[in-house]
């Protein structure tokens, strides 16, 4: 491929190039979303340039811009979008990859959207016209209208070869957001390269073309054109605006345009296979002979570091899982080319490097995403030694049971609940001269991949509530009732507000008045509720006119930005829109959340202190009653951390430091050591929480919370429980304030009636618990001492039992025994008192029957086998159980039928006498 200026163009030269065309072209560059969705529960993963820009689609949000470009983290393993099969196979797709793209909301269309693709394609980046193609809508059902305006512009408005514009059907021209909602037709860009690229010459029936198969051609850029609504019946009506969503795939033009074949040719991918190389020392001809594995290594390394640098952690369900999933596959292709331990966080540093210039987070959490990383390889190579255990385990039952094949549910059970992969299950088994039935492991896979997938459906929530509620917001500040930014939000300057009530609504639809008994929820002008946001409950209250009217708000909610609605039953009277009111916040209530809520700053201060800078809040709940901290820490805290935090808490309440809000601007925040939090979006200007002196203060985070004014408002702080949730995450519960002050009395409740049962003072109580422990400790002794000396005297005299079965001295009893131990002891008290013989016991422990048996060796020369023996006792009991040929044991279901069981033994003895 020979264009002039793009040959020696790096990639991040090759994505600024893009940025700034399309800035020139009078579009705001937006920067990527992050790869977790924040507002949209049915998707996992962003997988889409155009998911952050949904709202706007859809009628529901509106922006400053109506241009706009930017390129986006996708990642395309789960759901409607999973790519994750081929990455490795083929050098095109990836789990993680970045869509450059431009939009347009209701702004420019088809003609611009086609010129500048071809003006960028072609006289920026100097691709030859020639090798490219264009794909155009025409309906094979005959229903839709063909796309001729596309199909017009690209003749008019560029000078491609007009034998390259190509019409083709629905499933590759049409598209679709879910089932309902903006849909359109699309047009392709596609890259012929050349007779060479295709890779199914040998097949006589293949014709090489767009869309044929080979890979000789590849999608590079796909351009939407959203301008139908398809409603519930599948009617597609025009909608008032059209868009332009376009998705170009940034590692296939940078291969494009660094004249590679491959994506893995790129200097994206070309550093970190060279770093991995190098770790290992493979030659050229090594690597070579190894390229899936380092493509997989490259392309899930990029994921990974991604993943956590958005917030993501290893974990068994969800994104978490996926992530695990991904990292761990990772890790098996580098355990196959011979990384005997760890290796990815060498890998991510490389990503960081190369990466981090441009996706400026991934630098700042470095050492997070390396320890995280780091971690959970650790895990997954304890995982497979638990899973080497129950294998052997496993393997070892079935040849108990004769059997030769792992089950397919097994091999699947191990892989999914273990994360134990089926080719060391396959390894394993070969080398014990085992199958592993395939087929059955690959239909569990089947079904359970159903399962997540149904789960996962791509499904766009429309509900028709939130319609309500959009019409009333545009409608509200239509007719100006509410400004264009929405209800004024004054929780910050108090619980009280004077305002209107703009709206109500009742069952799902906007009324105009409501009374006594109602449901509703009201919409006031402005108001001083806190709408649950950064882990902070929602303010409860009432809205009143006084002598008139109550409603009792019991929650408060934000369905769209700029509309608050508060949830309610009206108490008293009847009202109308657009009557005076007064909103009053549970005061008292407040005050409860913001002590927890300062003091969970406090608290995430402390913990960076004592326990290190890598500690990050992964989750927060700010409630009346308690607060609760999640946060990453790979330890169990020790008393001695415990009562560091608590105390460094503690101090900073006494301490009375003022706490004050500050505005400024993100970067200064940052610059000046604010906390961020991580995975959260904040926009350009960011409110700032200041413990302490506000030119150098004990504690700063970027924060919109409510607060109270002075530290010693929390009263105290207490640490109720300290518990791990998974992986590297641990969770602490701390209640302030009146809580506090409610669990310290009740403990010195518990406290004081403990002392009383033990007769002594409440200071005592830890010492007398300790003395009556070891008392306990030294009793349990002498009990188990005397049960043996019972033990040994009935052994006595069950000697007197053993019967003479053709010279062979053979005992076969009930006895008393509290477990299979002391029937192992008493066996051996038998070989050591009799020198040859055969001895099977049983007894009842926890109602269930148990049994040993014992053969001395001369015995099992004979033909004797103890295994056997008790296995033929333990079936007249309902049960089984094996063993060596010298000692065995079984258990069974009938305790009623030991007896019976134990009569067996003369015969068999006589019977296995060889
Ligand atoms: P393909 O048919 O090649 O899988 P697609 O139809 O799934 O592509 P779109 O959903 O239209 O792709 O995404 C827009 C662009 O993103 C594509 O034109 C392509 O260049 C790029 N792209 C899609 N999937 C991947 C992936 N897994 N890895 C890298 N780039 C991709
Ligand atoms: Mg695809």
């Amino acid at each position: 491929m020979k264009g002039e200026l793009s040959m020696s163009m790096t990639s991040a030269e090759i994505r600024q190039s893009f940025l700034d065309f399309f800035a020139s072209k009078g579009h705001t560059i937006v920067s990527s979303d992050s790869l977790v969705p924040g507002d949209d529960p049915t998707l996992l993963f962003t997988n889409a340039g155009m998911n952050q820009f949904k709202n706007i689609f859809l009628g529901l949000e509106k922006r400053e811009y109506t241009r706009a470009a930017d390129t986006q983290k996708c990642l395309r393993v789960s759901g409607k979008h999973n790519d994750l099969e081929d990455v490795g196979y083929d050098t095109y797709h990836h789990t993680f990859f970045e869509m450059l793209g431009n939009w347009s909301f209701g702004d420019y269309y088809k003609k611009e959207a086609i010129a500048w693709a071809w003006e960028l394609l072609t006289e920026v980046w100097g691709l030859p016209k020639d090798r490219l193609w264009a794909t155009v809508f025409k309906d094979e059902e005959g229903e839709l209208e063909t796309d001729e305006e596309a199909a017009r512009y690209w003749a008019e408005v560029t000078d491609i070869d007009p034998e390259h514009i190509v019409y083709f059907g629905r499933k590759d021209n049409f598209w679709e957001m879910g089932d309902t909602g903006p849909c359109g037709p699309c047009s392709e860009i596609h890259l012929d390269r050349g007779v060479d690229a295709c890779d199914l010459q040998d097949d006589p029936n293949h014709v090489c073309g767009v869309n044929s198969g080979c890979r000789r051609f590849f999608e590079l850029w796909n351009l939407v054109f959203i301008q139908y609504n398809k409603n519930d019946s599948g009617v597609l009506h025009d909608l008032p605006a059209k868009h332009v969503d376009t998705g170009l795939g940034f590692e296939r033009v940078v291969a494009v345009l660094q004249d590679v074949v491959s994506n893995y040719g790129t200097d994206l991918f070309t550093s970190i296979m060279d770093r991995v190389q190098e770790m290992i020392g493979h030659s050229d001809a090594e690597r070579e002979a190894n390229i899936v594995a380092y493509r997989v290594i490259a392309d899930h390394g990029r994921a990974v570091t991604f993943l956590v640098g958005d917030g993501v952690l290893p974990g068994n369900e969800g994104r978490n899982y996926v992530l695990r999933m991904i990292l761990r596959r990772a890790a098996r292709f580098g355990r196959k080319i011979g990384f005997p331990g760890p290796f990815l966080s060498e890998v991510a540093k490389v990503v960081i490097e190369k990466m981090g210039p441009h996706f400026t987070g991934l630098e700042a959490r470095r050492e997070f995403i390396l320890q995280t990383i780091t971690q959970e390889e650790d895990r997954f190579q304890r995982t497979l030694d638990v899973g080497l255990n129950l294998l052997d385990d496993l393997i070892d039952g079935l040849i108990a049971r004769g059997e030769t094949v792992i089950p397919g549910d097994e091999a699947f059970k191990l892989y999914d609940t273990y994360g134990f992969p089926l080719d060391l299950t396959r390894d394993v088994a070969k080398e014990r001269g085992f199958a592993v039935d395939e087929e059955g492991f690959v239909a569990a896979l089947e079904e359970q991949r159903e399962l997540a997938r149904a789960a996962q459906q791509f499904v766009l929530e429309v509900g028709e509530k939130l319609e309500v509620y959009s019409d009333l917001l545009d409608e509200l500040k239509r007719m100006e009732v509410l400004p264009a930014t929405g209800v004024e939000h004054l929780y910050s300057e108090g619980t009280e507000a004077e305002a209107k009530v703009a709206a109500i609504v009742r069952d799902g639809q906007v009324a105009d008045s409501a009374r006594e008994g109602d449901e509703v929820e009201l919409v006031l002008t402005a108001t001083p509720f806190y709408v649950e946001s950064g882990g902070q409950v929602s303010d409860t209250g009432v809205i009143v006119q006084d002598g008139e009217w109550r409603v009792a708000i019991s929650d408060v909610r934000q369905p769209l930005p700029g509309l608050i609605v508060h949830l309610g039953e009206v108490v008293s009277g009847e009202f109308r829109v657009g009557d005076r009111a007064r909103a009053l916040v549970d005061a008292e209530r407040r005050l409860d959340i913001a002590r927890n809520h300062t003091a969970t700053h406090l608290l995430h201060n402390a913990l960076r202190r004592v326990l290190g800078q890598h500690v990050q809040q992964a989750g927060s709940l700010v409630a009346p009653d308690r607060l609760r901290f999640d946060f990453t820490h790979s330890a169990m805290l020790t008393s001695e951390e415990l009562s560091q935090i608590v105390q460094s808490v503690n101090e900073a309440i006494l301490a009375n430091y003022p706490v004050t809000a500050i505005h400024s601007s993100y970067k200064e925040a940052i610059a000046a050591g604010a906390i961020a939090l991580f995975g959260e979006k904040y926009g350009e200007r960011v409110r700032v929480l200041k413990t302490g002196d506000p030119s150098e203060p004990f504690s700063q985070e970027l924060c919109g919370g409510t607060h109270v004014n002075r530290t010693s408002e929390i009263g105290s702080f207490h640490i109720i429980s300290e518990s791990s949730i998974g992986a590297g995450l641990r969770r602490i519960e701390v209640v302030t304030g009146r809580g506090a002050q409610e669990f310290v009395q009740k403990r010195m409740g518990v406290l004081g009636s403990a002392a009383a049962s033990l007769g002594c003072s409440p200071d005592e109580v830890d010492q007398k618990v300790r003395a009556l422990q070891d008392e306990v400790q030294r009793l349990a002794k002498a009990v188990a001492h005397l049960r043996r000396e019972i033990a040994h005297r009935d052994f006595e005299e069950l000697l007197s039992q053993v019967q003479d079965v053709s010279g062979v001295k053979v005992l076969a009893a009930q006895v008393e025994a509290a477990d299979l131990d002391t029937l192992r002891e008493m066996s051996d008290w038998f070989r050591n008192r009799v020198g040859s013989g055969v001895i099977v016991l049983g007894a009842v422990m926890d109602s269930k029957p148990g049994f040993v048996a014992a053969i001395t060796p001369d015995l099992v020369e004979r033909g004797l086998h103890a295994g056997q023996l008790v296995k033929r006792v333990a079936q007249v009991v309902g049960g089984g159980g094996g063993g060596r040929p010298t000692l065995a044991q079984a258990g069974g279901r009938d305790a009623g039928r030991i007896g019976e069981a134990l009569r067996l033994v003369p015969d068999l003895v006589e019977r296995g006498l060889s």
